[in-house]
């Protein structure tokens, strides 16, 4: 039994279990709580606002559907207007507990980036496969130069390794959930991050994950 899910309040102390309360219940183990999640933030903001200090226009891909969720709270945290989020469609994992080994960017708005810095976005750095393919397809593209910022960073080998400009919190080599993160679309709503009771997961997703990426 984990302890629940709480969300600390904007206009007081207290605090709230988060919206997606129920499903907290499905957790084994909470292991980044939504207020080690609002400090991250603040610190990554602060730090990616020094960095593009003397830049007036910020071009911040975003990858969907993970990184949603992160992505609105630092665009919240920067508040100013020459930081632009721009929502892409990518996948790797398609529903499951372990990549694809496959990208897929399905739609992106005609944008001019050439001569910009481009900072993409990304819920957890994993195997890399997903960061290292977008950014390669930035860079092609003859920005000013292309930065990368993740909220998680997976404690295992990275088969395609890239480069981290900003990183939020380290996490084990697990499969997580919460925050932006889902198993079968389900858990993306969670405030906090955790893994998930092994009895909710499916036989052969267990299987899978055992074993290791190729
Ligand atoms: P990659 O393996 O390419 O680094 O990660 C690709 C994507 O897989 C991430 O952006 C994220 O959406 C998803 N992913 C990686 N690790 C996890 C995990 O532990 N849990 C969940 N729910 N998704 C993950
Ligand atoms: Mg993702």
């Amino acid at each position: 039994m984990t302890e629940s899910c709480t969300k600390k309040n904007h206009s007081s102390d207290n605090t709230t279990p988060c919206s997606a309360h129920e499903t907290c219940q499905d957790l084994h183990q909470i292991l980044i709580t939504s207020e080690q999640i609002q400090k991250t933030i603040e610190r990554l903001a602060s730090s990616i606002q020094d960095t593009y200090a003397d830049y007036d226009c910020v071009m911040i891909p975003v990858l969907l559907k993970g990184a949603q969720w992160f992505a609105n709270d630092l665009s919240e945290a920067l508040n100013h207007d020459k930081f632009q989020f721009l929502p892409i469609s990518v996948s790797s994992y398609q529903g499951g507990m372990q990549s694809t080994g496959q990208v897929r960017i399905d739609k992106v708005e005609k944008i001019d980036i050439s001569g910009r810095p481009v900072l993409i976005v990304d819920d957890i750095y994993d195997t890399g496969l997903t960061l290292k393919h977008v950014k390669q397809w930035f860079e092609s593209m003859e920005p000013a130069e292309v930065k990368t910022c993740v909220m998680f960073e997976k404690d295992c080998d990275h088969a395609h390794e890239v480069a981290l400009d900003f990183v939020g919190l380290p996490v084990p080599d697990e499969f997580i959930v919460g925050y932006g993160l889902d198993y079968q679309e389900q858990y993306r709503e969670l405030c906090c991050v955790g893994i998930l009771k092994p009895d909710l997961i499916e036989p052969e997703d267990r299987i899978e994950y055992a074993q290791p990426v190729s």
